[in-house]
């Protein structure tokens, strides 16, 4: 490893993620497609080299949350279809469909905005329906009084020109969360989620070829939910508890090194505002890895690295670029010696866990001045620092 790359950096698994994606595959059967989330740079890993590695296994389709993101993948070899969740200006139909990027539709006004503007060029954009069954973020109302006018929007929306309707798809709200009423909540989006789908194919003359619902709780939890598609995040990324009990691995090990040790003697403050003071005579690591870096100023004083020689304490706040952990009785752990902030040795969960958060906001944290390293069968086969982008 380059010495520039010695301070603080991210070691992506592309060996876990394969493997991982083959585990949900052998899971969901032939006959389901696989629709891998790399929306936020893969969830922070870096989606150009998880989506290339999702084409080359045979992924059927990627998703992303913005056109920014798409273009990207496709400036970058990714040919397989790409689906855009969130929402798009009708400026940008061109682009979308120049690029072969599909994009969801979620409202009237959008499906009319859309329609027009693929008209204005001659050119047909596909779409992907979406369905509010009770996330109440995006997509066609359609529960209790609203199913009437869900239907005829989305059959609407199904026969305007310059729009074809490929897919339809739901989100649900509490698909990972355990208990009957959570459960009763993700079978009643999915009973009107189908409801829907007949009802709009029946008085819409249409088949869609592509229905799809199920994120990482549903393609764990509810095998009736897969339908044509699954659609995981977090899942393929190995973390979790859906993940550890899948058998998945952790794709992501964020590292950093020891840059200085120094012995303070017993009552000395550390760090800003001087929130821990030394109870022994404690030798203390200095390490390149702070806020900026993504590490959650929150965890100050809370949260234990891993050494070589076990866990390390984080000692006062938590800087910017660095942070200070109690190296007392670790003398094998010396200036340059590495540190796990999380990954196989040092689980995510249990950060996230600490910083009242889930492991999802852990990896999109990891900040873009942190290096990611690519490793493939073991070796290192690419460097990306985003910052040089
Ligand atoms: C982010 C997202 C997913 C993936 O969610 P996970 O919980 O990571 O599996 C699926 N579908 C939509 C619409 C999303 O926004």
């Amino acid at each position: 490893m380059q010495s520039t790359l010695r301070r603080t950096w991210a070691e992506i698994d592309l060996d876990a993620l394969e493997y991982n994606y083959k585990t949900i595959r052998e899971k969901i059967g032939k006959d389901v497609k696989f629709l891998g989330v790399v929306k936020a740079d893969a969830y922070g890993h870096g989606a150009i080299q998880v989506s290339k590695l999702l084409q080359e296994s045979g992924a059927d389709y990627l998703a992303v949350s913005s056109i920014d993101e798409a273009i990207e993948l496709r400036e970058n070899d990714i040919t397989m279809p790409v689906l855009i969740l969130g929402h798009t200006p009708k400026e940008q139909v061109k682009n979308l469909i120049d690029y072969n990027i599909t994009q969801a539709v979620t409202c009237e006004a959008k499906a009319l905005e859309y329609s027009k503007e693929a008209q204005d060029i001659g050119k047909v954009l596909k779409v992907h329906i979406k369905v509010d069954t009770g996330m109440s973020r995006l997509g066609y109302l359609c529960d209790g009084d609203h199913f009437t006018t869900g239907v005829d929007g989305i059959c609407h929306a199904c026969s305007l020109p310059g729009l074809d309707a490929e897919g339809i798809f739901t989100h649900f709200a509490v698909s990972d969360e355990f208990g009957e009423e959570n459960d009763d909540y993700t079978m009643n989006q999915f009973k009107l989620f189908t409801d829907i789908i007949n009802e709009v194919e029946k008085q819409g003359n249409i088949k869609f070829k592509i229905r799809h619902c199920a994120n990482t709780g549903a393609v764990a939890r509810f095998p009736d939910t897969y339908l044509d598609m699954v659609r995981p995040g977090l899942l393929l990324y190995g973390y979790g508890e859906f993940a550890n009990k899948m058998g998945l691995k952790p794709v992501m090990a964020l590292k950093t090194t020891v840059s200085t040790i120094k012995t303070y003697e017993a009552g000395t403050k550390i760090s800003y505002g001087g929130i821990y003071v030394t109870d022994k005579r404690t030798r203390m690591g200095v390490l390149p890895y702070g806020y900026a870096d993504g590490f959650f100023r929150s965890l100050s004083n809370k949260y234990k690295l891993m050494s070589a020689e076990g866990p390390v304490e984080l000692r006062g706040k938590i800087c910017m670029d660095m942070c200070m952990v109690d190296l007392t009785d670790k003398y094998k752990v010396d200036v340059g010696s590495e540190i796990e902030v999380f990954g196989p040795k040092n689980p995510i969960e249990e950060m996230a866990a600490i910083a009242e958060t889930i492991p999802y906001e852990l990896t999109c944290a990891v900040s873009k001045r942190v290096p990611r390293l690519y490793e493939r069968d073991g070796e290192i086969i690419e460097k990306e620092l985003m910052l040089r982008a």
